[in-house]
């Protein structure tokens, strides 16, 4: 069932979209060679509380940190440690808040220092992908106009769509129905409405569209180690269009 917000909802949601668009901003001022990934973990979540907001991914079925952090083939769900990040590695930071009884989720992925060409344009191409699916998150559209925007932008560009995980509705809770995948054909899915909220979130490996699941029962990786990107928004679809809910998550 999808769950319409009202204007005084929306009004909420963007407390928690705003906790989030910092914390990524702080994020980017930290990454360089050197950094932890734990390191990153601990200095969002103090943001987040210092702002009001509980991190919400902690706990969250039992997972044990603030963020996720992805390094490299690593695609989304990485758990934070002791590993240093290294000049040339690309990662993959996604963070979700709850403020207020409402929950807001935004990703970037960030280079390290001096990255390849290659990885360079895995990062452009992604950021891409997501502007693209959020031009078509407007009233007369259906899902499958976002989905096929972001598909098509990546497609044509010579990287894939992961397929097994989606983007998701959000509101009361961090997921909520409709189903926002990263692929599909136009005109097809849920008609997109006034009310709406949705975490539009391309993930896009350089080689095959195939994804595994690492031991720590987490971690998602490419299957055939390539590097991977993830962008996300939490975006409100408005009467007048569609409303980035977690402005600053990803840069401008
Ligand atoms: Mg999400």
């Amino acid at each position: 069932m999808i769950l319409l917000k009202s204007p005084t909802e929306f009004e909420l949601m963007r407390h928690p979209g705003k906790i989030v668009g910092g914390a990524h901003r702080k994020v980017r001022e930290a990454v360089r060679p050197g950094i932890t990934t734990q390191e990153l973990d601990q200095l969002v979540e103090d943001f987040i509380r210092e702002q009001g907001g509980e991190p919400a991914f902690k706990g969250y079925r039992g997972f044990p940190a603030s963020v996720c952090a992805s390094v490299n083939e690593e695609v989304v769900h990485g758990i934070p440690g002791p590993r240093a990040l290294q000049e040339g590695d690309i990662v993959g930071v996604d963070i979700g808040v709850k403020a207020g009884g409402f929950y807001s989720d935004a990703a970037q992925t960030i280079a390290v220092g001096a990255v390849s060409p290659e990885a360079r344009a895995l990062l452009d191409v992604t950021r891409g992908a997501l502007l693209a699916g959020i031009e078509q998150a407007h009233v007369g559209n259906r899902m499958g106009d976002i989905s096929h925007a972001v598909q098509k932008y990546v497609e044509s560009r010579g990287f894939s769509v992961v397929r097994t995980l989606v983007g998701h509705g959000i509101g009361r809770s961090m997921h909520e129905d409709p189903q926002v995948p990263n692929f599909g054909k136009p005109k097809k899915g849920p008609e997109l409405k006034v009310g709406m909220a949705l975490a539009i979130e391309p993930m896009v490996n350089i080689g095959g569209h195939e994804v595994e699941v690492l031991d720590d029962a987490w971690t998602v990786v490419t299957a055939d180690g390539s590097l991977s990107a993830h962008f996300e928004h939490t975006v409100a679809i408005l009467e007048n269009g569609p409303e980035i809910l977690t402005n600053g998550a990803v840069p401008e």
